[in-house]
């Protein structure tokens, strides 16, 4: 692409709405533009980055076996209503009615919709193992849509979808996407982290997350420090610290007036934390529920919902919630006496011995409280794991980082054939439900996560196997007829070896051409000068200060040395 015919849109200032270095430097480079909040249009350089993406992910899949296919976007509420999900999937789905006031929502994601295929396709066990996947806009109205694509409302996902007779081939698939998963994120120059995620209160088989590191990440992921388990917090089994045994001692009632939090009450008992259990209390779909920790612990809502057998909205009790729960404003709940439809007592909790817990009543707290003597409920793990803790496999301390989660896969089993009558004939003549997995990427999420992990002051870096142009072709001055027949022959020669090229003969300063090529992030710069005229040609690469002069008869052998290196073909 010569630049004179190009749109550029690269922009020197930061722009005001980005937070994160990928957000600003998507808009810096031009690749995107913003059109409402969480919604983007893709100008050319960032739609070839997204195109390069998508063939890695496409090769891939077909590698595995998997098949490409094309569902619509929009979907009728009726597939939505077999599966349960119409209700249950809340206001983060984009709804929508015809001319003839039918429902129909724009596709958060689709199970529905393959699961539909699968019944009306696949009738024999002969015809499983099936892997079907598509590269496809999908739509979520996020509660807070930020950093640019990476929490967006509308994005690309590849999402696939597979179809087993039985346990032990849903194993074989769930396995080949977790081997093709690795691979795209090593082609595409992302050091993405296979982390074990939570699989939600049904299905209880396996699922797993691809996590990159990262401060702005909305996810807690959990390392060991020693052996390789990784965990999503959500997930990650904490391991209750057990105190001495101690004599059981009288419950005793104590005035606490103005005292709420457990800094106020640490202060006020003139203890610690640890002497706290915590009562807190939780509005699930509607039902009043509460959670008891530690007063230095967090609830981990994740396990919360899964006891509760699968929880859509789970948010704090409002007050007046907490007053018919409780007799108390909010800041005196306890487990004696509480008025709720279960309360869930972290395994902690009931092992800790005379500790504090709110009356139930404004103004009062109760001391020496134990587990079982004076009160009872559902005992479990619910909150969090903490830094330093033991790692649930081998007993080492943990770490905790942030990370965005850039792919998952997932074993449904038959949550959705069973909900939609989705079966095949096996070998013994019997219907059998589909046992699936679900397999997802966020491909502008991919996207920008690379940015993420490849940028430096002057813009970004772009690995070679995914950048928008592998070659910039710089002519210094375009008035120099001899520079711009030299550039004009490397770029053609170029480009029919099968490199992207972009050729900068624009009338500008060289040192704007080089600043938008850094910032772009094209990975290798050819600078067509004065030298020339003893046939030499600058060669520099944009993850190195060094520039190399070299002969214009080796430009080719140099550009493709770093293919080579690359372990790319050309
Ligand atoms: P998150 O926890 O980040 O909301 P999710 O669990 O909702 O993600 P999935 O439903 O598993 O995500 O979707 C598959 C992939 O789609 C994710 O791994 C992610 O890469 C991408 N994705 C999900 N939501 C968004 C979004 N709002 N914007 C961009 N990409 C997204
Ligand atoms: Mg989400």
């Amino acid at each position: 692409m010569k630049m004179s015919n190009m749109l550029v849109s690269t922009l020197r200032e930061v722009p005001a709405e980005a937070e994160i270095d990928s957000h600003k430097l998507m808009l810096r480079a031009g690749m995107m533009r913003k059109m409402a909040s969480g919604i983007y249009n893709y100008m050319p350089l960032g739609l070839k980055v997204l195109k390069n993406i998508e063939n890695i992910v496409r090769d891939e899949m077909d590698n595995s076996g998997a098949q490409e296919f094309l569902a619509s976007a929009m979907i009728p509420a009726e597939l939505w209503q077999e599966s349960g999900r119409w209700d249950a999937y809340g206001a983060e789905m984009f709804r929508l009615k015809d001319r003839n006031e039918r429902d129909f929502c724009l596709g958060p994601t689709h199970e529905e919709v393959f699961t539909d295929i699968a019944r009306n396709e696949i009738k024999s066990y002969k015809q499983l193992p099936i892997n079907l996947y598509q590269i496809q806009t999908k739509y979520r109205d996020e509660r807070r849509p930020r950093f640019g694509i990476m929490r967006s409302r509308e994005f690309i996902m590849k999402d696939a979808y597979s179809f087993d007779k039985d346990e032990a081939g849903l194993d074989v698939s769930y396995n080949k996407m977790n081997k093709a998963y690795v691979n795209i994120f090593n082609r595409c120059g992302l050091d993405a982290k296979c982390v074990e995620a939570d699989s939600g209160a049904i299905g209880g088989s396996n699922s797993a997350e691809f996590m990159v590191r990262s401060e702005v990440g909305e996810d807690d992921v959990v390392f060991c420090t020693s052996c390789d388990y990784a965990a999503n917090i959500e997930k990650a089994a904490s391991t209750p610290d057990i105190g001495e045994d101690e004599a059981l001692k009288e419950l005793k009632k104590i005035e606490t007036p103005n005292t709420r939090t457990i800094e106020e009450l640490v202060k006020f008992f003139n203890t610690t934390e640890k002497k706290f259990a915590k009562t807190l209390i939780y509005n699930a779909d509607g039902r009043i529920v509460a959670v008891m920790v530690r007063g230095d612990r967090e609830v981990n809502e994740t396990k919360v919902a899964n006891a509760l057998g699968g929880v859509t909205n789970l948010d704090m009790a409002d007050s007046d919630a907490v007053l018919k729960a409780t007799g108390a404003q909010i800041g005196f709940a306890g487990p004696i006496g509480i008025n709720v439809e279960v309360l869930l007592v972290d395994i902690e909790v009931a092992k800790m011995y005379n500790f504090i817990v709110g009356a139930n009543e404004t103004g009062y707290h109760i001391e020496n409280v134990n587990y079982g003597r004076d009160f009872e409920g559902t005992v479990g793990d619910f909150r969090n794991i903490t830094e330093g803790e033991r790692c649930p496999h081998c007993g080492s301390p943990i770490t905790i980082s942030r990370g965005t989660e850039v792919g998952h896969i997932f074993k449904l089993g038959t949550k959705y054939s069973n909900s939609m009558n989705a079966k095949f004939i096996d070998e013994n003549g019997e219907q059998k439900p589909f046992i699936m997995g679900c397999y997802g990427i966020g491909i502008t999420r991919t996207m920008a996560s690379i940015i993420e992990q490849h940028h430096d002051d002057n813009g970004i870096v772009w690995p070679l196997s995914v950048a928008p142009y592998h070659v910039s072709v710089v002519i210094v001055n375009i008035k120099d007829e001899a520079q711009v027949k030299v550039a004009n022959d490397l770029y053609e020669t170029l480009r029919k070896k099968g490199i992207d090229v972009i050729l900068d003969d624009r009338n500008e300063r060289a040192g704007v051409k080089f600043k938008d090529a850094d910032l772009m992030g094209i990975p290798m710069r050819i600078t067509v000068g004065k030298k020339i005229t003893e046939n030499q040609v600058e060669f520099k690469l944009r993850n190195s200060q060094d520039i190399d002069v070299i002969n214009i008869d080796d430009v080719y052998n140099t550009v493709k040395k770093q293919f080579d290196e690359a372990g790319l073909n050309v």
